[in-house]
């Protein structure tokens, strides 16, 4: 018997779980750790409230979970309640599939000003997670800067966009959707370095933005190309670039009873944030580009803003004992393989990129490796193991059991027109699954 544990419920982690299965049947056994309570990591606290047909990839995990050689162990933190020796102790192999949940910083003065926060932070104060559920923006400037160009970004800026109606049907947070109803922004700037050729935005994602009730996405037209070049791009890509096309041609008549206008500042490098203890602005420097890179003019503004969000990506965060590349924000592994008998998967192993579906290969990929590594196993004691050391050590975990409790209690306290009220506070969840 293969006794494997796997660290993180997102898709790295349950696409490696499947993947196990096809491997090896009955002959294995898998424990998928979460330091949550509750499983599918950015599934559950990344991927938009809005986009629920995304989030429905759920139902596939959880028919893994419900298999009877895979558990769900939430609320134990590797690292912390256990540490990396003391799981591979117990398992022949351990898969770090934690994600990338740490915000990478631009690195600008006054990036800690008060109503200056990342991604993760931001998305995660929509979207329930119980470390960001405090956040408290304050949404009373008219305008509000996000940076970055890709998909994150136009989730930030739809989401700040929306009116009350637009979210039925959505399982944005009920604190989320009150503050959002008080907003006062009125501007939305998305900062992009290089230009409209080399944005990471999908078609889906921006075509919504022409879709809003009150708000309409602005461009101008001397930033974009050529229209012959084009045709370069990937077909993808290029779908993309003809809707920031549409973009600057949509009629003045046609934004006169919109309230918020969401534009497109492109070849526009952030400098600092400045600000006196809370955001009032920042500093711009215009940009040109030169082989694909965005290089500084020398020619800076200001934009007066009440609020920062940057979505220019993600890193791991590390765990004692665990080799980490600093630069890459990540593991540092060879296709997967960290030390004998450690390995990880998804962003933990390959950084934030991609969408979910590109974490399958990653797990498939890995239980090839660890199948040429472990043999028939080594007779470890696997989730035995693990429960005697809970025992010991106090340690009150929750089981897929315990999740569908919390998920039934969600689904009970949801608005009429949403799927679930998600509890934000780990102590909630733990009360809903009928723990002390
Ligand atoms: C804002 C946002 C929106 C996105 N929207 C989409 C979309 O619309 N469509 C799409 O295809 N992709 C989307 N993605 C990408 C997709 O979410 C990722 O590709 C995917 O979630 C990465 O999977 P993962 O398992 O590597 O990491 P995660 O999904 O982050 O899972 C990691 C898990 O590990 C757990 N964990 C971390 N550390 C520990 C620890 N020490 N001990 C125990 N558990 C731990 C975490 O709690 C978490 O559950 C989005 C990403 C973001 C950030």
């Amino acid at each position: 018997m293969r006794q494997i544990a796997i660290v993180g419920s997102g898709p790295a982690g349950y696409y490696t779980a499947e993947a196990a299965q096809k491997q090896w049947g009955d002959d294995v056994r898998i424990d998928i750790f979460d330091r949550l309570p509750v499983p599918y990591g950015l599934v559950r606290f990344g991927v938009a409230p809005d986009h629920q047909s995304i989030k429905a990839v759920s139902r596939r995990y959880e028919k893994t979970s419900l298999s009877e050689n895979v558990r769900f162990i939430g609320n134990v933190m590797i690292g912390k309640d256990i540490s990396i020796a003391e799981l591979q102790d117990l398992y022949d192999a351990v898969v770090l599939a934690t994600g990338a949940p740490n915000d990478r910083k631009l690195g600008l003065e006054g990036e800690d000003l008060k109503n200056v926060f990342g991604s993760a932070s931001f998305v995660g104060w929509y979207n329930g997670h119980p470390q960001f559920a405090a956040l408290d923006p304050d949404l009373s400037h008219r305008t509000a800067v996000i940076v970055g160009n890709g998909n994150v970004a136009l989730d930030v800026a739809r989401i700040l966009a929306k009116t009350r109606a637009e979210f039925a049907g959505s399982d944005i947070v009920a604190h989320a959707l009150d503050r959002l109803d008080t907003s006062k922004i009125e501007r939305i700037v998305i900062l992009g370095r290089r230009g409209p050729h080399q944005i990471a935005m999908t078609p889906k994602e921006l075509g919504e933005l022409a879709e809003l009730e009150r708000a309409c996405p602005r461009l101008d037209a001397a930033d974009l190309p050529e229209e012959g070049e084009d045709a370069l791009l990937e077909p993808r890509q290029r779908k993309s670039v003809t809707l920031l096309r549409s973009f600057a041609t949509i009629p003045e008549a046609h934004r006169a009873d919109k309230q918020i206008e969401i534009v497109f500042d492109f070849f526009a490098s952030p400098k600092s944030i400045t600000g006196d203890g809370k955001v009032q602005g920042i500093e711009v420097e215009r940009t040109e580009l030169k082989d694909n890179r965005a290089l500084g003019t020398g020619e800076t503004y200001t934009i007066d803003a009440g609020l920062v969000i940057v979505c220019t990506g993600y890193q791991t965060s590390p765990i004692p004992g665990v080799p980490f590349e600093e630069n890459a924000g990540r593991f540092a592994n060879d296709e997967g393989r960290i030390l004998p008998g450690l390995y990880c998967s998804g962003w933990a192993s390959r950084g934030p990129s991609g969408t979910i579906g590109t974490n399958k290969p990653d797990g498939f990929g890995i239980i090839g490796k660890i199948k040429e590594d472990i043999g028939n196993g080594a007779g470890k004691s696997g989730g035995e193991g693990f429960e005697a050391m809970a025992k010991e050590r106090g340690i009150e975990f929750v089981s897929f059991r315990d999740w569908k409790k919390i998920e039934e209690a969600e689904g009970a306290n949801a608005r009429a027109d949403s799927p679930r009220e998600k509890f934000v506070r780990v102590e909630e969840m733990i009360a809903a699954a009928g723990k002390n």
